[in-house]
Order: structure tokens, then C-alpha cells, then sequence
């Protein structure tokens, strides 16, 4: 639901998520909430009762919007700085919907009614404010559909940062040689365990230094307490 869908549009026909869309694995609707404004200069918004500045999205073109979709009993999610706060776990939980229906606010948000009324969830990509819920939609779209059977491999998911609560460990390709920095001997030596071994420990190195906050919720078992002492006496 948005007032601008074709700045979402253009996303669907691009890269990983075209493909889904081509492989039905993944279908997509824009809304233009304009469409359900019933005066004739089609108006979405209105000064805010109380005062203040900007404008609030009025609620009965969304209203209608959202029943065009047949939204009641659907998993509804408004975007809002002022929502709970989106994660890896919240994007599993929202991958797992058949549906989700997405509703983007503009200027000062959307009358509260409309939350009240339809939907199931509040959510935030962040403690920041952009200007469009289209951007922030986006976010959420594409954090949900590569966790959609079949999209992307179950091994590549697996690996990723957030997924088991460390960040990913740091990719390496050609050439060999960049700039006069070596890719690390571990990666050429061919051996898979060390290869493991190493990727945790630097997994472990990374979201101690990035993400504090990660590493004091994340309990090292005794050989990821080894490996990264190790790593760490290496000089690495
Ligand atoms: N007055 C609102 C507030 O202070 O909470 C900010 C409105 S913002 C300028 C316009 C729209 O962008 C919001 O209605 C929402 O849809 C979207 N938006 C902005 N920041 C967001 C965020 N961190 N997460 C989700 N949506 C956001």
C-alpha cells in the first residue's frame, strides 16, 4: 500500500528477486492508495488534529486500499519508525507468512485508526527516520523473500551474518595477490577443517570488535575460545 508503488516496482524486476517472481516463488502487488481517495483532487492527507507539523495519511483511502486486498485476518505490517524493531528472527517469523501486506507511510505518518484497525505488526528497520515507508518496505521485502523456500541455497543461509548470532566471517576471492595483501594461507591450503576452524574464530574476532553487544550474548564453546586465541597469537 503506497503512494509511490513504482518506486517499489522496479525492485521485483531486477536480479535475485526477478527470478523468484519468474519461478513463482514469490508474486508481488503495488497498491496505489491515490486510487481509493474518494474527493475529486484525490487527497491521502490532512493537517494533523492537535497541531504540529506536516501531514498524517488519511484513513479512508487506505481503508479502502487495504480492503481491495482483503487485509482483515492477513499478517499487516505498517512501517513506522515508531515500531518494534526489525531482525533477522522478525524476518523468518514474517517469511514464514503465505502473505504479507505492506503499508508505506509518507510525510508524518498514518492516522493511528488505521493501525488500530488492520494491523498486525508495528515495525522499525532501524532507530533512524527516512522519508518514505517505501524504502523502508523494501528492506523488509527483500530480508523476507531470500528466506523463502527455494529462493537462495540453504547453505548460503546458513553461514550468514545474524543467523546463529555472530557475524559473518570476512570473503576472500582472485586474484591471489591485490595490492600487495595475500589472500590468508588457510583458504589456498585445501585443508576443510582448519578452513572451519579459522572462519569461526574470525566470525567470533569480527562481532567482538563490530558488534559488542552480539559477543556479550554469544557463549564460545571451549574449541571456539582456542581457535581464537590462536588466530590472535598469530598475529591476526
Ligand atoms: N513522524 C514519524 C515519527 O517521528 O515517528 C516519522 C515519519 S517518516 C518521515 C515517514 C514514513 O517513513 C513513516 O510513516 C514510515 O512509513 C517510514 N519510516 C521512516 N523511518 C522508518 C523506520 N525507521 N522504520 C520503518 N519505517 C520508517
Amino acid at each position: 500500500m503506497s503512494l509511490f508503488p513504482e518506486i517499489v516496482e522496479g525492485f521485483f524486476s531486477a536480479s535475485i528477486i526477478a527470478k523468484s517472481v519468474q519461478k513463482g516463488l514469490v508474486e508481488y502487488q503495488g497498491v496505489q492508495v491515490r486510487d481509493f481517495a474518494f474527493d475529486k483532487h484525490r487527497t491521502c492527507d490532512d493537517y494533523p488534529y492537535g497541531g504540529g507539523a506536516g501531514m498524517v495519511l488519511k484513513p479512508e483511502p487506505l481503508a479502502a486500499a487495504l480492503d481491495s486486498v482483503e487485509a482483515k485476518g492477513k499478517r499487516v505490517v505498517v512501517l513506522s519508525p515508531a515500531g518494534r524493531l526489525f531482525d533477522q528472527s522478525y524476518a523468518a517469523d514474517l517469511a514464514r507468512a503465505e502473505e504479507l501486506v505492506l503499508v508505506c507511510g509518507r510525510y508524518e505518518g498514518i492516522d493511528q485508526r488505521i493501525l488500530d484497525t488492520y494491523a498486525t505488526d508495528e515495525v522499525s528497520i532501524g532507530d533512524y527516520v527516512v522519508s518514505s515507508g517505501e524504502v523502508a518496505a523494501l528492506v523488509i521485502v527483500d530480508a523476507v523473500y531470500r528466506l523463502v523456500e527455494g529462493v537462495i541455497n540453504r547453505e548460503s543461509l546458513e553461514e550468514e551474518s545474524h543467523t546463529d548470532g555472530l557475524l559473518e566471517y570476512p570473503h576472500y576471492t582472485r586474484p591471489e595477490n591485490y595490492l600487495d595483501k595475500n589472500v590468508p594461507d588457510v583458504l589456498l591450503s585445501g585443508n576443510h577443517r582448519f578452513i572451519r576452524q579459522w572462519r569461526r574464530a574470525k566470525q567470533l574476532q569480527k562481532t567482538r570488535i563490530n558488534r559488542p553487544d552480539l559477543f556479550a550474548r554469544y557463549t564460545m564453546t571451549d574449541e571456539e575460545k582456542k581457535w581464537l586465541k590462536e588466530l590472535e597469537e598469530q598475529g591476526e
